[in-house]
């Protein structure tokens, strides 16, 4: 989103709301058109990189808008909500109040969680090796870009779906769906710590 010389063509701030950018832009149609009177090469050279500029900002802004919008819904619709997350060793717990569905129905989850790949900077060892001094010795100290756990992670969905005959249950396990500990190659497991309810409101 960020591109400074698409905001900088149009003489308006990085960043600035769409309706400044096209404020922006109307104003510099009004003077650099090419239709307008007796604009010089310079203006016209001014216009076409305004324009170009505008397209491409407005096609952002409106993508944007359009996952924003998706997001919110996606949101709306998920039938819990959130009453906390810890982590024990590598597992992780969920706690979550899910909405009860109606009688031998299952129930759709899609939840915020992470995949882990090793540490591209220590390659999953969670130390590298730093100079000391210059005689070339190097010591090996704790990566910090993993903070020596030797994975990094990124944000994911994952969908769970509660077969009918799960629901009621406090508690469901997701197998190795914890962290990952890429030195010794162990993953923890993600619990989910259910409290089903009739209606989802948050109780404090
Ligand atoms: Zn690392």
């Amino acid at each position: 989103m960020s591109n400074p010389s698409l905001y900088n063509d149009l003489n308006i701030r990085e960043g600035a709301p769409l309706s400044e950018i096209k404020a922006a832009f109307r104003k510099m149609a009004k003077t650099c058109h090419p239709d307008s009177a007796g604009p010089g090469r310079e203006d016209v050279e001014k216009f076409i990189k305004a324009q170009t500029a505008y397209k491409k900002l407005l096609a952002t802004a409106v993508a944007k808008n359009r996952a924003r919008r998706k997001g919110a819904q996606e949101r709306e619709a998920q039938p819990y909500l959130w009453e906390g997350r810890r982590e024990e060793g590598l597992d992780i717990f969920y706690s979550l109040s899910v909405l009860r569905p109606e009688a031998g129905e299952g129930r759709r989850l899609v939840l915020p969680a992470k995949t882990w790949e090793a540490c591209p900077r220590c390659l999953g060892e969670g130390r590298t090796l730093t100079r000391i001094g210059l005689g070339g010795l190097h010591r090996p100290t704790l990566c910090p870009k993993c903070e020596g756990r030797g994975s990094i992670d990124h944000p994911t969905k994952l969908a769970v779906n509660i077969a009918a005959d799960q629901v009621g249950r406090g508690r469901i396990r997701l197998r190795r769906a914890g962290l990952y500990h890429a030195l010794s190659g162990r993953r923890g497991d993600l619990i989910l710590e259910l409290a089903w309810v009739d209606r989802l409101t948050k109780t404090h």
